[in-house]
């Protein structure tokens, strides 16, 4: 909870505070207060729809407990964001516990994806896992020594061929140096240029292909990471990604970076995948999985 809370500062500065004063300088629930809420709750990127929605069941809830003291509605307000964040966001990871799990990481350039996967293979190491890296980010300018760079730092070796190489080659060769090394978890980095949509997706279909038919069941996981400083921009990724690249679930880096952590809720709301992750922070124990409970706890606790 304290990660969460520290990595958070700016979210709670901005929004909370708001809500804090909102809840205790009105006198009175009306249309007034309403609005303002509403203005608060957008400003922190939570999503016009998601907004009208809890605004709606706020209404609801103050007419049914016949509520008039505004600040009685701040530990429901808390409680319904708990709500609209549950579900199978709280879910962790699909491991394989009789052999390699396999776990394909895409996103557009610059979002994190490098470290977030620095830190997920830190993660499992920490836990007493094998890990392996993955070099399949081919295209981009010194994505592959940035990759080495958290290998080193992490303790944590990369399977990589030099830049240009064909991506579904570098999984290939990974995907046997993992079995002949009894890795317990590989991550796979992927390239992320944008201006390239449609050879990119080709190229992330072709490297699912060669990890489905040599590990039976992978890839376990393929998280799209994006990153909670662009707010909307995050859900556009989000959609073009879509449903080409079998995505499992999501890691939302960057959320120390942004007073407008709302943008979680949005993504719950917007999109059917868990948020499994969220970055706090650029080292390698900034990374912490997804609770709605003490995601929110943090925020106003
Ligand atoms: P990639 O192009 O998607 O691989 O992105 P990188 O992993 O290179 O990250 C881009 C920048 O964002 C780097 O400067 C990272 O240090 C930074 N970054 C990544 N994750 C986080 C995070 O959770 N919090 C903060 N503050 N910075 C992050």
């Amino acid at each position: 909870t304290n990660k969460f809370k520290e990595g958070l500062t700016k979210t709670r500065d901005a929004f909370v505070n708001r809500v804090d004063d909102l809840f205790s300088r009105r006198k009175k629930i009306d249309e007034d207060f309403y609005e303002e809420l509403e203005e608060i709750l957008i400003g922190a990127d939570v999503g016009v729809n998601t907004v009208l929605k809890l605004i709606d069941e706020l209404r609801a809830e103050v007419k049914k407990r016949k509520i008039e003291d505004p600040s009685e509605l701040q530990p429901i307000l808390s409680e319904k964001l708990i709500e609209l964040l549950k579900g199978d966001a709280d879910a962790g990871l699909n491991i394989n516990p009789n052999g390699l799990t396999v776990i394909l990481f895409v996103g557009v350039n610059g979002v994190g994806k490098t470290t977030t996967i620095g830190k997920m293979a830190h993660m499992f190491k920490s836990q007493g896992k094998k890990v392996l890296m993955a070099a399949g980010d081919t295209f981009r300018a010194g994505a592959i020594e940035q990759l080495e760079t958290w290998g080193e730092r992490v303790g944590v070796d990369v399977i990589k061929q030099q830049s240009g190489a064909d991506p579904a080659a570098v999984m290939y060769d990974a995907v046997q140096a993992a079995k002949t090394r009894g890795v317990d978890i590989l991550l796979c980095d992927t390239a992320g240029r944008l201006q390239n949509k449609v050879n990119l997706m080709e190229e992330l279909n072709k490297i699912y292909r060669v990890i489905q038919r040599e590990v039976p069941d992978a890839p376990h996981e393929v998280i799209l990471v994006l990153d909670a400083t662009t707010g909307q921009n995050a859900l556009s990724q989000a959609k073009l990604f879509g449903d080409k690249t079998g995505l499992t679930g999501l890691v939302l880096s960057k959320l120390d970076g942004t007073a407008k952590g709302g943008i979680v809720v949005a993504i719950r709301q917007e999109l059917a995948l868990p948020v499994k992750f969220v970055g706090l922070g650029e080292k390698m124990d900034d990374l912490q999985p997804f609770d709605s409970e003490q995601f929110v706890h943090a925020l106003f606790g």
